[in-house]
């Protein structure tokens, strides 16, 4: 059996496509009420369906059943359009033919009717490539176009289009497909063709395809003769694509993560060992921390992977230590710009994982956040696999008993000293849960970044029946995210408040927050600056002496000024 899938799987209905649901929506609207332009301009990469969509527009057009949104795909027209030899349906690649001539010859007999259909269809393909003289003959048809011609162009780079041909063509742009809708859609492929595969190999497969159907399609087919029609696997596709699994780059992540270096050296061998390439590898690492950044900045950003995924590393660890993210970042991207001037490009890649390694701070697993066994009972954390890494597994241990590992981040604001040390783990009994409180409580509830900048800009409403409510100043309004609220809730619940639920007003005036707090402080810098050198003996001789006074707007906190 041979497989040439692009071919075979070539759909002929718009329901058939993948995709695209904008696009096909409007033009089925148009095919019903029969409100049809007479040019057609569909843009986008390649592989993305540009073609295949105006094939079966052409057959909407001509099938013998009637005008239509679902051509019936078995009348002679609809077959011979499938086909690609029906004569009033002209197919013209533009690469081919970009010159005047050809435009002409093309163009010549426009006026006369169709042969046996409704319509000349003229499909042009890579129509960006004609030349100026065919732009201005197409033109001139497109402007006084017969009623019995419909134009299909597509172009993957319609800036190159006269703008007198853009302004005449209604224009349609197809989307570049999404990994996990092409990897849905070519597993389904697979099913139906009755071959075994690891979804894993399918959707590196996809990843490989970047957006385009045709080129996925095409990899699919090597991908089946690669195997003979066994199982796809993922040691398989690493060998042809040279790009390895997600879950791969998880498990890479994760031994980075816990600093096993031994492991990570022996996993970047084995991968390229079994085919992968070294600069793939690293690109492949910078898209998912990429991923990971984007999603713990920007909770609204759906991201691709889920950070379970990947051992050692949950939503909050990635949270608080969103800088760590950063400089891997860092680390791979400048490992990628050096792999080329590295005596091999496999120590080039083994230097740059090992330097993620060393460079990567120690990581509180969540067994060591003393709260985090409150919050998510979940497996802690699986001992990584072969983990040698020394530190973390002893750490796993004891978890309960108060070792003096990393406390929750020791940001603690100064207000507060007196409270830091003692408990991580046990409710605070001794500030009271109230408006004239809750700035301390605020300090305490160790939160990523933004929550904390959203906490401390909120005062005191009111507390209820569990319920706490929260007033923010208007202007603060977009940091209020539900994951934001969640992670407030989550620290209060660590602090003792079981069950909590937390409300943000927003409110025209500004709330007594600890950030309005800070500011008074800081306001009143000056003032006590000023008192302090009033107060200074040497300084008023001196002033005395000289006839001089202070230049009160320059004064400073009086910790820092040195007189
Ligand atoms: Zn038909």
């Amino acid at each position: 059996m041979s497989y040439v899938l692009a071919r075979k799987w070539r759909p002929h209905r718009f329901d058939q496509l993948i995709g695209q649901t904008a696009t096909i929506t409007a033009l089925q609207n148009a095919l019903q009420q029969n409100r049809l332009h007479h040019a057609y301009l569909f843009t986008g990469t390649r592989g993305v369906g540009k073609t295949t969509l105006a094939r079966i527009l052409a057959m909407c057009l001509n099938c013998e059943t009637t005008l239509t949104d679902t051509p019936c795909g078995t009348c002679s027209t609809c077959l011979s359009i499938q086909k690609g030899h029906n004569i009033d349906v002209m197919e013209v690649d533009a690469a081919s033919r970009t010159k005047v001539e050809d435009t002409r010859e093309i163009l010549d007999n426009v006026q006369y009717s169709p042969n046996q259909s409704r319509f000349k269809v003229y499909i042009i393909d890579e129509v960006h490539m004609l030349s100026t003289h065919s732009f201005n003959a197409l033109l001139k048809t497109l402007e006084e176009p017969p009623a019995h011609v419909k134009f299909l162009l597509a172009t993957t780079d319609p800036q190159k289009l006269p703008a007198t041909v853009l302004s005449r063509c209604m224009q349609f742009h197809l989307e570049a497909l999404d990994t996990s809708t092409l990897s849905n859609y070519f597993q389904h492929v697979l099913t139906t063709e009755q071959i075994d595969f690891e979804p894993d190999a399918i959707d590196s497969i996809a990843h490989a395809a970047s957006g385009s159907v045709r080129d996925g399609l095409s990899l699919l087919d090597q991908a089946i003769a690669l195997c003979h029609e066994t199982s796809i696997t993922t040691a398989h596709m690493t060998q042809m694509l040279g790009s390895i699994s997600d879950k791969q780059i998880h498990t890479l992540l994760s031994l980075i993560l816990s600093k096993n270096a031994k492991a990570v050296i022996e996993l970047g061998q084995s991968l390229v060992r079994l085919g992968a390439q070294c600069q793939t590898i690293l690109k492949q690492l910078l898209s998912t921390l990429h991923a990971v950044a984007c999603h713990i900045s920007v909770p609204e950003f759906d991201s691709p992977i889920q950070l379970d995924a990947v051992p050692h590393w949950t939503e909050r660890t990635a949270t608080e230590h969103i800088e760590w993210i950063h400089l891997l970042y860092q680390i791979a991207l400048s490992g990628q710009r050096d792999i080329p001037l590295a005596p091999t490009p496999q120590q080039g890649l083994e230097i740059t994982l090992l330097r993620m390694t060393t460079l990567m701070p120690e990581m509180p697993t969540d067994t060591q956040l003393p709260w985090c066994q409150t919050q998510n009972s979940s497996p802690p954390n699986p001992p990584s696999k072969q983990t040698s890494a020394p530190q973390t597994s002893a750490q796993h241990t004891a978890p309960s008993t108060q070792t003096p590992t990393t406390p929750p981040p020791a940001k603690a604001p100064p207000i507060s000293q007196n409270t830091d040390q003692q408990d991580a783990h046990a409710p605070t009994p001794q500030i009271p849960f109230d408006a004239e409180h809750w700035h301390q409580w605020v300090q305490k509830l160790s939160l990523p970044g933004m929550t904390q900048s959203l906490a401390e800009h909120t005062g005191w409403h009111q507390y209820q029946d569990n319920e706490l409510t929260l007033t923010l100043h208007k202007k603060h309004q977009p940091l209020i995210t539900s994951t934001r609220i969640q992670h407030i809730e989550t620290a209060l619940n660590q602090l003792g408040h079981t069950g909590i639920r937390v409300h943000i007003h927003s409110s025209e005036d500004n709330p007594d927050s600890l950030q309005q707090h800070k500011q008074t402080l800081e306001a009143e810098k000056p003032k006590k600056a000023l008192a302090a050198l009033e107060e200074d003996q040497a300084l008023q001789t001196l002033l005395d002496a000289f006839d001089g006074k202070l230049n009160q707007p320059t004064l400073k906190d009086p910790q820092k000024t040195t007189t």
